[in-house]
């Protein structure tokens, strides 16, 4: 009899990993936690999220490539006028 096997990185809900500048802590937030807002520039684009750690809301700014990747992974998107 044989079991199958689960694979160690079945493809599963998206997990972004993210870092709190207030308590410094590092950990792994699924789409549901994170919100990307997407203004009119670079500048305006970022993304945010409560540390689980501290409870500090975070926000960071969001490159193209991490709002392809957000954006993929089903995290809610905010368009800022
Ligand atoms: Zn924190």
């Amino acid at each position: 009899m044989t079991t199958a096997a689960v694979p160690p990185h079945a493809a599963g809900p998206a997990v972004f990993r993210a870092g709190c500048p207030h308590c410094r802590a590092s950990f792994q937030l699924a789409a549901a936690d994170l919100r990307l807002a997407i203004g009119g520039s670079a500048r305006t684009t970022f993304y945010s999220f409560t540390c689980p750690e501290c409870g500090e809301a975070v926000r960071k700014p969001a490159g193209e490539r991490i709002v392809e990747l957000l954006t993929n992974g089903g995290v809610s998107t905010m368009r800022l006028a």
